[in-house]
């Protein structure tokens, strides 16, 4: 006899942990189902090496709804926010480095290292960031309208068009850029120096299978630039505990409202009967009953892996099909003996250069050439090296006196050109390691241990189509009414009582909780 429950939930990633936690919360009978043994799909701590503790995938947050974490009351299980300040260094190879964020004060002194314009400038283009956030945050929390619906929708749409208005013609064209434009532009004309610019680029690459001359990157960019880290915007901070204290925190809030929660315990099919969601059954074969099934893993697995394609309308299965899964990033969390020592800012014990995040990303002209070699199906010869030392702020993480270091590097395609990532991954990685010696000398002889996960061990591991990070591309042709696809960004699909949850839908990828909170709400409204 399968068991019957009011909603399941595929998938314990956070965003699936969220509508779990609302519905429970409105007193449904809830079940979560994680393939994996642990709980948080992309927002995950695993101790990968006895005593380390480690964020194997995302590793900093500020995207999580401040809603979510007041609603839920995630302090009280266990959610604490670790500021980092500074939050940023770059060290260049001439020896100078850049320190940014959040304390304003440093910030333009640093970047007045190289250039007075931009230290002056710098103040102005966060100004305008912030304006273009005010218009565009409160859309992360709200169901997109469906252009091509009914009256209801129009008027979602009208009130959009006239809060955009409100803006004003200058920021309205910022807006538009940022939401369509390519980021180098957009920085060229706010800033001379190389070095601010290619720091700040790294934002606008991070994750994306693209340089920042090309469109679509001004608006990863902006991503990251819309959360905060308790209360201050635009801030990110470590998780006491790392980022899978933020999925526990969830599932204990859901576990608080009686949701039930299994590991190990993988889909293989969405039961449907007559165009709707039934239940789901296992890959053991074992079945549970619902009327409302929320899937949080992405859409290619939800509709193309856990169904039969003809339960679906073709021009639907069509629609899935074209999004983009395309990814170039490859993580290396390491181990090691003491924190690196960079010729640029000298120092052996913890200082402010470890704190945030280190990048290794000399010129704009570096990410280019980086992203070019990777176009053509081969790993960048010298990457970017997205670096972060958790334990820099969070001792508890590794035995006392040693580190774990998170990079995240790009681009490393996922498709490789006449060899495979088993061939090239620790080739990869030396490199990677060679390239971090040039800055800080002590490096190589620090590691004790490291783990490499190329995008198709992402896929493996994470159960992320093609290693796409943001369970598909973040671009506009594939953001708000048009996430997954248009016509179905209301967090429904085709299948009555089958619902989208997780980053596949609205508003996208990172630690947002933000589709989970979304779905949950458009669950409830169907009663
Ligand atoms: C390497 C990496 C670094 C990142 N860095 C950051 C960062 O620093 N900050 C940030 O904000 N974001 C970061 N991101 C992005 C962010 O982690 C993800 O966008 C986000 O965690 C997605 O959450 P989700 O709950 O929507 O889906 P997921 O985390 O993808 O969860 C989906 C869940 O569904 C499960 N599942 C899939 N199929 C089945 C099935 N058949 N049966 C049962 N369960 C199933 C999976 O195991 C998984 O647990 C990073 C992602 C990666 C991969």
């Amino acid at each position: 006899m399968a068991q019957n429950y009011d909603a399941i939930v595929i998938g314990g990633g956070h965003n699936g942990l969220v509508t779990a936690a609302y519905l429970g919360r409105a007193g449904r009978k809830v079940l979560v189902l994680e393939r994996r043994e642990l709980l948080g799909g992309c927002c995950i701590t695993e101790e990968v090496w006895p005593g380390y503790r480690v964020s194997t995938a995302a590793y900093v947050n500020s995207l999580l709804r401040p809603e979510i974490i007041r609603e839920l009351d995630l302090a009280k299980h266990g959610f604490e926010m670790i500021p980092r300040s500074p939050s940023s260094f770059t060290p260049f190879p001439d020896g100078r480095s850049l320190l940014m964020g959040p304390d304003a004060a440093l910030t333009q002194r640093e970047i007045a290292k190289f250039s007075t314009k931009d230290a002056e400038n710098y103040p102005k283009y966060e100004a305008m960031l912030t304006r273009v956030a005010d218009f565009l945050e409160p859309l992360l929390t709200q169901t997109p309208p469906n252009p091509w619906g009914g009256v209801r929708d129009l008027m979602q749409l009208g009130k959009l068009a006239w809060k955009f208005r409100k803006l004003g013609r200058a920021i309205g064209a910022d807006a538009i850029d940022i939401m369509t434009g390519a980021a180098k532009p957009i920085l060229d004309r706010w800033f001379e120096s190389d070095q601010l610019k290619s720091t700040i680029a790294t934002d606008a690459v991070i994750g994306a299978f693209a340089s920042p001359s090309m469109p679509g990157t001004a608006y990863v960019l902006f991503h990251h630039v819309m959360g905060e880290c308790n209360g201050v915007r635009g801030v990110w901070g470590y998780v006491r505990g790392g980022m899978g204290q933020i999925s526990e925190s969830i599932a204990s809030a859901a576990r608080s409202y009686g949701v039930e929660i299994r590991t190990n315990a993988e889909v293989g099919h969405i039961l449907t009967r007559d165009g709707r969601a039934i239940g789901v059954a296992l890959k053991d074969g074992t079945e549970f009953t619902a009327p409302r099934i929320a899937s949080c893993a992405d859409a290619n697995i939800t509709f193309l892996k856990l169904m039969n394609e003809n339960e679906l309308p073709a021009e639907f299965v069509q629609g899935i099909r074209k999004i983009d899964y395309s990814s170039a990033t490859v993580k290396i969390n390491v181990a090691l003996s003491e924190p690196p020592q960079f010729t640029a800012l000298p120092g052996r014990g913890i200082g402010p250069q470890h704190h945030g995040t280190m990048h290794i990303c000399p010129s704009m002209d570096y990410i280019e050439r980086a992203y070019d070699e990777a176009k053509y199906g081969k790993p960048s010869t010298n990457p970017m090296l997205e670096c972060t030392m958790a334990t820099a702020l969070d001792s508890s993480l590794a035995p006392p006196g040693k580190h774990i270091m998170s990079m995240f590097i790009q681009y490393a395609p996922y498709h490789l050109v006449g060899t495979t990532w088993e061939a090239e991954k620790e080739k990869f990685a030396d490199r990677c390691f060679d390239i971090m010696n040039e800055y800080a000398p002590n490096f190589k002889q620090s590691v004790l241990e490291r783990q490499i996960i190329p995008p198709p061990e992402m896929e493996r591991m994470w159960g992320i189509t093609g290693g796409n990070i943001m369970q598909g591309v973040m671009n506009l042709n594939s953001m708000f009414s048009l996430r997954p696809i248009a016509g179905f960004a209301k967090y429904r699909t085709p299948i009555r009582g089958l619902y989208l949850c997780g980053a596949a839908a609205h508003p996208g990828g990172g630690v947002m909780g933000a589709a989970g909170m979304n779905a949950a709400r458009e669950i409830l409204r169907d009663g």
